[in-house]
């Protein structure tokens, strides 16, 4: 069962990138992605199959991860005798909270969510999402498997997320489906289905460009996603390009010489729209 767990794991990614696609793509390539969401779904064993069908009626996220023994999706316990089961991946284990397909995160990247609770109420507006070590002028990559980890390791450095590796190789997997350069000098990478806090992003920016599978980025986002705000996600994604294209933030931002100008350039840009 657990390959068939994986193949759902990467059936839900290609969903996912569809919907972002037709929010934020020029459409070009939903053929593409509907043939491949099409020959992975005809892979599924008719166990799996029948669940995935019923589950995606209601829900585009069908499976979800578990950790410390809680679903990620809705927080519901898994109950002991299951927690097993999940880790095992012989069975398929269904949340009992909200129904989804549970797998165990072993392998994956986790955020930390963070030692100052006391201030986390009173954080605002792009300050839920990032912070001013997350910001990384002047990037040295040229290209974009050396951007991605060059901004996953900065997000481990600084304690926001923990294993590096397995968010590089994550996101890697993501760009293989289809580039997160949306156009406008911006790319998006991203890993869904991080674990443990709240949806953290690390920005960087590189005034000479970032080769992105052929096009050129000067700003690049890595963010780390909880199963349970994907839909959130590309609403974030959205203020950003915004934000990042009006007047003349774009220059601003790639010129700023350090991580608190180009934090405090960011703050204000997106002041209005990220509340
Ligand atoms: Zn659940």
């Amino acid at each position: 069962m657990k390959s068939q767990i994986n193949l759902l794991r990467q059936l839900q990614d290609l969903i996912l990138t569809r919907e972002e696609h037709l929010q934020t793509g020029d459409g070009s390539r939903l053929d593409m992605l509907g043939r491949s969401i099409s020959s992975m779904e005809e892979q599924l064993c008719p166990q799996l199959k029948a669940l995935y069908e019923k589950l995606s009626k209601r829900n585009k996220i069908v499976i979800a991860s578990m950790s410390n023994g809680c679903c990620c999706a809705c927080g519901m316990h898994v109950p002991t005798a299951q927690v097993q089961q999940v880790r095992m991946a012989k069975h398929l284990v269904t949340c009992t909270g909200c129904g989804k397909i549970l797998f165990a995160d072993d392998e994956c990247a986790h955020l930390n969510p963070g030692e100052k609770n006391d201030s986390e109420e009173l954080k605002k507006g792009i300050s839920r999402f990032s912070a001013p070590e997350l910001m990384l002028p002047h990037m040295k990559a040229a290209d974009m498997p050396g951007a991605i980890e060059e901004l996953a390791k900065l997000m481990d450095a600084n304690g926001f997320i923990t294993n590096a590796d397995a968010l590089i190789a994550a996101a890697m997997d993501r760009e293989a489906i289809l580039s997160t350069a949306i156009g406008n000098k911006i790319a998006f990478p991203h890993v869904r289905g991080v674990e443990g806090g709240g949806l953290a992003f690390a920005m960087g920016t590189s005034e000479s460009g970032i080769d992105w599978n052929g096009e050129t980025v000067n700003i690049v986002f890595l963010s780390a996603i909880p199963v349970a705000v994907s839909p959130y996600y590309l609403k974030l994604m959205s203020w950003l390009t915004q934000a990042v294209t009006k007047k003349d933030n774009l220059d601003i931002l790639v010129g700023s010489d350090n991580p608190e100008m180009l934090w405090k350039t960011l703050v204000k840009a997106t002041r209005y729209s990220i509340k």
